[in-house]
């Protein structure tokens, strides 16, 4: 039988409505604190190309970390698993931005989706490419087939502001000798990858070829080879929620992302890419009502991975 998503999203959304949403928007980057705490948009795409939507999934929105997955995948495809030299693939247990754990291991950030492995990563990329940042936004429009995708200036001069911690991460790893390039060069493309927006419906498609054996039904491109996709896959499942990573899996039961825009992107390989965003954060710097949302997905359409 075929799955009635836009009903089960159309339900969950108008029950979520009268529920209470206790997160709180993300006030350390400034540009971030002035948005619009009650938005909530939700897209679903299936690898047949159905597309189901609700609520603000046309409104562009700072991806943010979810842009981790991106660099990722591109920093693989410029270096292969040489990359695997320069970051682990083990779940940190920590915040996004944690410090000490950093110390303890000498500057080997434990996986690519927390902020001291995106630096390593872009670290890389730096190494590699001629226009990094040019390269970076030519890759994810490439891959997301909008042209039109692009880094936000006032999120990205926000952040540079601001972004003491991610300075004090990069300046660790280099300490380390784990950051082949200047430090303000390599967070100068980490926070231009951060300001990436996209809307729900761009962000569904994006994260697609993660849901279809590493090719984009709607560009026809194959982004990765099929086992690179399960890799990347099992990389979200494990670290995509940083210190919550575990609840993301026992609750939603999919390989997915989050940012501290709000968004989170995630997939069921064979099946569908979703992508929902609501700015309040929990504590643990992910969004609240986005996980509701994902929750209340998998569990009505029965579509955990598990
Ligand atoms: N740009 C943010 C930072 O570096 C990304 C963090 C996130 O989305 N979790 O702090």
């Amino acid at each position: 039988m075929q799955t009635n998503y836009q009903q089960i999203i159309d339900d969950i959304t108008s029950e979520l409505e009268t529920l209470d949403n206790p997160g709180r928007v993300a006030s350390y980057i400034p540009e971030l604190a002035g948005v619009d705490a009650n938005k909530l948009g939700v897209h679903l795409m299936t690898v047949g190309g159905n597309r189901y939507s609700w609520g603000n999934s046309e409104e562009k929105f700072s991806i943010q970390s979810v842009s981790k997955v991106l660099s990722l995948t591109f920093a693989l495809q410029v270096m292969g698993e040489n990359l695997w030299t320069r970051v682990g693939v083990e779940p940190s247990g920590t915040a996004f931005n944690s410090l000490v754990q950093l110390e303890y291991e000498q500057g080997f950030p434990r996986n690519p989706l927390i902020n001291a492995g995106a630096i390593v990563v872009c670290d890389a990329l730096i190494t590699q490419l001629a226009n990094p940042k040019k390269d970076i936004l030519n890759f994810v429009r490439e891959i997301s087939g909008h042209k039109k995708i692009d880094y936000c200036p006032r999120v990205f001069e926000s952040e540079k502001r601001t972004g003491f911690k991610n300075y004090s991460l990069a300046n660790l790893c280099k300490g380390f000798g784990n950051l082949n390039n200047d430090v303000d060069t390599v967070l100068d493309v980490y926070f231009h990858l951060c300001s990436i927006e996209m809307t729900c419906s761009e962000l569904a498609q994006t994260f697609l070829f993660l849901a279809n054996e590493g090719k984009c039904p709607v560009t026809e491109k194959q982004v990765v080879s099929s086992q690179r996709a399960r890799r990347i896959n099992s990389i979200m499942q494990m670290c995509g929620f940083y210190d919550e990573a575990g609840e993301f899996a026992f609750r939603v039961g999919l390989p997915g992302k989050s940012g501290v825009g709000g968004g989170i992107a995630a997939v069921h390989p064979g099946k569908y890419s979703i992508a929902v965003w609501s700015p309040k954060l929990n504590e643990k710097g992910n969004s609240y009502q986005g996980i509701k949302v994902l929750e209340a997905v998998t569990t009505r359409t029965q579509s955990s991975i598990f």
